[in-house]
């Protein structure tokens, strides 16, 4: 069998976050195990049903992943941390026997770290960093995948294809403990697959799928070499037919590389990569990944089936998504309240399926009427984007216009510091969070009573005073000495300013992935974005008013803004990263005007965006670091511009951090062992930096000892007079409890560290 009709991947977190809340009630009940299996089951089989009842003839089957892929395929090779290894297999209750190791490795225990997790690719999804040593000992596990396959194929036959994370990115992606090249490790892992793959094939499957994105970006010749040679063997060893997917990237090298090693087929992104389209006569089939798997609008559809037509010239040809449909909301359909118009420029992850059954039956010429009526809306709905009033704001166009190169420029930093020291008077290795505090059950459901219309809005004003009042007092209780209001407001740090802003639209139900049981409803960039009004002026004189002490504002950079919403394709990123910064830049006039002197604008996904190849890098950064100095260098010197990074290794890009001018950064380190410092040492960073030194992705109160010690690490590297000491991230997935004691460790090996200075 070929394949026509396909999607490269599937969401697993259901339509309506069914597995998020069966796996947050397993994690504080662990006898609801079998709830959770049952779930996680119904997912997949529906969304299998799902694909094949829109007529697609091969779905995409990463088994029930409970948290990640990538973890899912470290768990498949025996290769979880070594100290998850004593946590007891799990029995009976439907889950995979590796659960509570695989859920300790994700999230730490009481007593053990977790690991950790950073972005996937340029995307806002997060996996789970395998950890290997020279002594990791590759050693199937795959007795749930198996069943999993099994059951699959008892439902839908040999249209399920089985998906893995290939043996080049899965260890690409991977780090080591003791120094060693995970790499080391490919022949292994090439070899454990060739068994697996055997096994899979036993289960009646005629298909699998291998992920190697990584294959999109510079890969060393000798890695290369050695890929072909593990595929090779691979595809000799093995009846079923291999799909080799690389996605967010051009395709080229992978076909290059794997042209005639006995791969069946290419599965290429043809959105974000294939400038220039694909041969591949070493190969059987090219699944043309046409329809934007992370994007959410509607296909041009006439477009796409001249690329598809160009290519079926060259040989047979299937149509797939650029990458996996993970990266998007389910279904447009329970969206009831968007804006009409806009709603028909866009497709989501069931309108990209259909998108997809209906280009493969027209390339095959077997458009049926609903087809064709599909082809036609598409041209309007085209047509109307173009064109659309929604789209353009002459004054903002005009603003833009305007900027100068000296609008991106502050003080000397000389001058600053000076002026910010008589200013704000902090002791040394002054303590501060980075924003949010625990978002509480009573939190939320306020909100969601003012969503319902339970209460007004100033009940559920109060209730966010309250809440201020409260987060005031306990900081200060603390010793802190920089203080935040708490976030209470917001429900998401990118949703809370684009729900504020012109240009900006919201979804009510387009959940997506984030990390593990997290998701997120981005929301879409559909026009020119501007500030009608001040946005968070009012909150920070809430918390002002409560205190002596200064209280940062804060703000979401231009970067973030966009990188955690669906952007629009019709411009340049930098352009709309623009005017997001001038509606910052106006928002900081205002935080001064009301008395703010420090003012924190949060970039965690600056890295994220950051373009898998170099070549392509130093263009963004230009203009990512251009719109945040631009949203910023508006503050007079006497005004401390803080920043916050996350989720990422920031090493390479220390000399971005530092020209983004801010005047204090603070950075994700503590789950990566502080990694950060060598590179500021190296760099010889000369502004305000705060590694994280308290891990908030776990649940696990730090230890007093190892904040200390983390404290000291950094002391070594950071000249005093410029160490601030604050945790790795905001704290709104935390409760009050963790939060309190691990606030109390971290103020306090501040002291210590300042007695000792
Ligand atoms: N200020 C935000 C918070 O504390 C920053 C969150 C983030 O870095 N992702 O929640
Ligand atoms: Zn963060």
């Amino acid at each position: 069998m070929s394949i026509n009709a396909t999607i490269a991947g599937v969401p697993r977190i259901g339509p309506d976050r069914e597995l998020k809340k069966a796996l947050e009630t397993y994690w504080k009940d662990s006898s609801t195990g079998r709830a959770l299996a049952s779930t996680a089951t119904r997912l997949v089989n529906d969304y299998t049903d799902g694909v094949l009842a829109a007529g697609l003839d091969s779905v995409a089957f990463s088994g029930r992943s409970f948290y990640d892929a990538t973890l899912d395929t470290t768990a498949l090779l025996g290769l979880l941390p070594e100290r998850v290894a004593d946590i007891d297999d799990h029995e009976n209750d439907g889950l995979p026997r590796y659960i509570d190791r695989y859920f300790a490795a994700a999230r730490g225990t009481k007593d053990l770290p977790a690991s950790a997790m950073t972005k996937w690719f340029d995307t806002n999804y997060h996996y789970i960093v395998p950890e290997l040593s020279k002594d990791s000992r590759v050693e199937l596990d795959d007795s749930a995948f198996l069943e999993d396959i099994r059951d699959q194929v008892t439902r839908a036959g040999k249209a399920v294809r089985p998906v893995l994370v290939g043996p080049l990115t899965f260890l690409s992606l991977s780090r080591t403990t003791d120094g060693s090249d995970a790499l080391d490790h490919l022949e292994d892992v090439f070899e454990a697959y060739t068994r697996l793959l055997a096994r899979i094939a036993d289960r009646g499957v005629e298909w699998v799928q291998i992920d190697e994105p990584v294959l999109v970006t510079e890969v060393a010749q000798d890695a290369l070499d050695r890929t072909r040679a593990g595929y090779e063997k691979l595809a000799q060893a093995s009846d079923l037919k291999i799909l080799v997917q690389t996605y967010f990237g051009d395709g080229d090298q992978a076909i290059k590389l794997l042209s005639g090693s006995g791969v069946a087929a290419f599965g290429v992104d043809l959105v974000y990569g294939g400038a220039e389209l694909p041969s591949w006569t070493g190969a059987e089939l090219l699944l043309a990944g046409v329809v934007d798997g992370r994007n959410v609008w509607r296909t041009d559809l006439d477009a796409a089936l001249k690329t598809l037509q160009t290519l079926a010239e060259r040989g047979p040809v299937g149509v797939s998504t650029s990458c996996s449909l993970l990266h998007v909301p389910y279904s447009l359909e329970p969206e009831t309240h968007l804006n009409e118009e806009v709603k028909t420029w866009l497709a989501f992850g069931a309108e990209k399926i259909q998108e997809v059954a209906a280009l493969s039956r027209a390339l095959r010429g077997e458009t049926t009427d609903a087809d064709e009526k599909l082809l036609e809306d598409t041209r309007q709905a085209i047509e109307s984007r173009k064109n659309s009033d929604l789209t353009h704001n002459a004054e903002v166009r005009k603003r833009q216009d305007a900027v100068q190169p000296s609008d991106r420029e502050r003080d000397p930093i000389a001058e600053r510091r000076e002026a910010q020291t008589a200013e704000l008077n902090l002791p040394p290795l002054p303590t501060t969070t980075i924003g949010s505090f625990p978002q509480t059950t009573e939190i939320r459901q306020a909100r969601a009573k003012f969503r319902k219309g339970e209460i007004d809005a100033a009940a559920y004003e109060q209730a966010m005073r309250d809440e201020v009042a409260d987060v005031i007092r306990r900081q200060e209780e603390l010793g802190l000495d920089v203080l935040v209001h708490g976030e209470p407001e917001r429900n998401d740090m990118v949703q809370y300013f684009s729900e504020q802003l012109d240009g900006y639209l919201s979804t009510e139900h387009a959940w997506v992935q984030s990390y593990g049981s997290r998701c997120v409803r981005p929301p879409i960039i559909f026009g020119d974005v501007s500030r009608p009004k001040p946005m968070t002026v009012e909150w920070y004189k809430v918390a002002a008013d409560l205190t002596d002490k200064p209280v940062k504002g804060m703000l979401t950079g231009p970067v973030t803004m966009l990188a955690w919403s669906f952007v629009r394709d019709d411009q340049p990123l930098g352009v709309t990263a623009d005017q997001v910064a001038l509606a910052l830049r106006d928002e900081i006039d205002d935080l001064i005007a009301a008395g703010a002197r420090v003012i924190q604008v949060d970039e965690p996904a600056i890295r994220e965006l950051l373009p898998l190849r170099k070549e392509d890098q130093p263009a963004y950064l230009e203009w990512a670091v251009g719109s945040f100095r631009l949203a910023t260098s508006g503050a007079e010197k006497k005004v401390q511009i803080h920043t916050h990074m996350c989720y990422s290794e920031f090493n390479e890009l220390i000399d971005t951090v530092s020209n983004l001018n801010a005047d204090v950064t603070s950075i994700e380190a503590a789950r990566n062992g502080m990694q950060v410092l060598a590179a500021l040492k190296d760099e010889g960073y000369e502004l305000g930096v705060g590694p994280g030194v308290w891990d908030i992705h776990s649940p696990r109160v730090p230890k007093q000892q190892e904040v200390d010690e983390l404290l000291s690490a950094a002391l070594e590297s950071v000249d005093p007079s410029l160490l601030w000491v604050n945790p790795d991230c905001g704290l709104k997935t935390r409760g009050w409890e963790e939060t309190t004691a691990s606030l109390e460790v971290l103020v306090s090996a501040a002291h210590t560290a300042r007695e000792n200075l």
